[in-house]
């Protein structure tokens, strides 16, 4: 018997079920959604010879194909070094969060057990990779992404951006399909800097932070939110768009300066003592190590409202860069810095290179700066500003070989322009 409806080859959807529906040869037609799933296929096989299939628990349901956290990790492998810790929880979380998702509510699985939203915490000095994990990661599995600075936000009335702003970022983001936006990710940085401070008060602007905390907090649990669809101002005659926040997963970071003082403090002091209750000596231990021992509470006597806390449950703590992870970074991820450098130059007909010594001396300058691998970039950019600029004069030549002489040079040279 001849189908009445077109319908997809793949899923069996008809074509009214589907956004689109795009045919072939001989009544073979594929949906929308089963062209997605078969894209983030490729994506994330690419250069593997077999294509991994989804594992079971994520069934005919879903209409987007979830890399597992293993296969999560080893993306971010090619982006980020070191920070393996992070690395792990984040990809737990990211993997829950998705299938939290879209099979939370299958009958399949218990349906009258809700899965709770586990918004993640980064704990970590500047520079360290906390923005990049989680756009990394947003883009692997193209959802919309959006990174908002917490020391912009003010409360409602008050000079400054709203945390509504922040959705009407996503939705833009999203190309201003609510859908999307709302299993987007976002990236809340410098949360520390709305830390409660004890006595504060000002009358321009929230500046205590905690009106700012009540409003993420609204958005981090889920609520319904009316946002200008264009941004700016909400105006009275103005048709507002309204987001479910509900499944929008939070990464939230931080570099919580003296955070680790908080927590030597209780460990020190012996809170949670018992058996093997540690002591944190002051010279041994490295900052990482300190952050990891982070608890809620910590983050409570930090400043923070203990509900956003609980809004937080995974707490990620980063390491600090060292010299190691530094040269790594300028060298070795799929688009680092030293690569990205000689692509620009190889447009102009030019191979660039560095000797051992001139990146060694990069990176002590920029462990000088304190600002981790952020600190690279402005680093190098010092050193071949000069070539950049009589690109001409280099193209005659060819090569660029920038030897350590170059770099203390031009580092010395641009110290005494200050
Ligand atoms: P923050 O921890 O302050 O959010 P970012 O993630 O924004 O730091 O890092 C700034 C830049 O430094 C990134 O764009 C990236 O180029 C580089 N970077 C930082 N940490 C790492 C890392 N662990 N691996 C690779 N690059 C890194």
């Amino acid at each position: 018997m001849k189908k009445s409806l077109a319908s997809c080859s793949f899923c069996g959807a008809n074509i009214e079920e589907v956004e689109r529906l795009v045919t072939g040869p001989e009544g073979t037609a594929i949906c929308n959604r089963c062209i997605q799933t078969c894209h983030n296929m490729i994506l994330t096989d690419k250069g593997k010879k077999t294509v991994a299939q989804p594992q079971p628990a994520q069934s005919e349901q879903m209409d987007f194909y979830l890399p597992s956290p293993t296969e999560l990790k080893n993306h971010l492998d090619k982006f980020v070094i070191g920070q393996e810790a992070a690395k792990v929880a984040l990809c737990v979380a990211v993997y829950n969060h998705y299938k939290r998702l879209y099979l939370g509510n299958s009958q399949k699985f218990s349906p009258t057990v809700e899965i709770e939203k586990s918004n993640v915490l980064f704990v970590g000095p500047t520079g360290s990779g906390k923005t990049l994990l989680a756009q990394t990661l947003a883009r692997f599995l193209q959802v919309p992404f959006t990174i908002a600075d917490a020391t912009v936000l003010t409360e409602v009335g008050y000079v400054g951006e709203d945390v509504d702003s922040i959705l009407v970022r996503l939705y833009q983001a999203a190309d201003y399909n609510i859908q999307a936006a709302e299993r987007g990710i976002v990236f809340i940085d410098e949360l520390d800097k709305i830390a409660r401070k004890s006595a504060n008060p000002s009358i321009t602007r929230d500046v205590s932070g905690e009106g700012v905390q009540q409003g993420l907090l609204k958005i981090l649990e889920g609520t319904v939110s009316a946002i200008p669809p264009k941004g700016g101002r909400k105006h009275p005659e103005q048709n507002l768009v309204h987001i479910n926040t509900r499944n929008i997963l939070f990464v939230c970071g931080g570099a919580f300066e003296t955070l680790d003082k908080v927590i030597s403090k209780r460990v020190n002091s012996g809170g949670g003592m018992g058996f093997g209750a540690e002591i944190i000596s002051k010279n041994e231990s490295k900052l990482g190590e300190i952050l990891s021992k982070c608890e809620p509470e910590d983050l409570i006597s930090y400043g923070l409202l203990p509900e956003l806390v609980g809004r937080l449950p995974v707490i990620v703590s980063l390491d600090e860069l060292d010299e190691e992870a530094l040269m790594n970074i300028l060298t070795k991820p799929q688009n680092a810095l030293v690569k990205q450098y000689a692509k620009l130059f190889a447009m102009d007909g030019i191979e660039l290179s560095f000797s051992d010594e001139a990146l060694n001396a990069i990176v002590k300058k920029t462990l000088e700066q304190k600002t981790g691998a952020r600190g690279l970039r402005s680093v190098m950019e010092k050193i071949l500003m000069p070539y950049m600029f009589e690109i001409q004069k280099h193209r005659e030549k060819a090569v660029l070989k920038i030897d350590a002489k170059i770099v203390q040079n031009t580092l010395a040279k641009s110290k005494r322009q200050v």
